[in-house]
């Protein structure tokens, strides 16, 4: 388990959260995952999914890790629609790039309407982001690679 025997920091604010620490709100939550609000939003809807284990980015993630991504990616599914995002098309879902992700505690970002999103937000989230990687391209890395370049 590669990526996964990091232990968290106690400053981390993301494995804060996981251990109930803050007074974030869940939204949703499993064994192995946890869902909640980004705290600086960039559109209508946007949420973090986050695994309580603490794993450091996209970098360090291995073949290992594609069934956890998977899962974080419906996760993600999951809020939208709880939220009742009707175009699941007109969404992005992905992860910063080290040094743009802001917390070193891997979160998958699921935003939405993307169309909506002003220039700001296009940039770090946007499809002409360098820093932000759609989670269908980390998959297809991580399958066809083993890791995410
Ligand atoms: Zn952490
Ligand atoms: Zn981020």
């Amino acid at each position: 388990m590669g990526t996964q025997g990091a232990s968290g920091s106690e400053d981390c604010p993301f494995c804060q959260i996981a251990n109930n620490q803050t007074d974030a709100e869940i939204l949703l939550s499993d064994d192995e995952l946890l869902c909640f609000r980004d705290i600086k939003p960039s559109a209508t809807h946007h949420y973090l999914v986050v695994p309580r284990t603490h794993i450091n980015n996209c970098k360090t993630l291995q073949e290992d890790d594609i069934p956890l991504v998977e899962r974080m990616e419906k996760m993600g599914r999951s809020i939208l629609e709880k939220n009742k995002v009707s175009n699941l098309n007109d969404v992005r879902m992905g992860f910063h790039v080290p040094p743009f992700s802001s917390v070193p505690h891997l979160h998958l970002h699921a935003l939405a309407p993307a169309s909506t999103m002003n220039f700001k937000s296009q940039l770090r989230y946007g499809q002409q982001s360098h820093w932000f990687i759609p989670v269908d391209n980390i998959l297809s890395q991580l399958k066809t690679r083993g890791e995410v370049k």
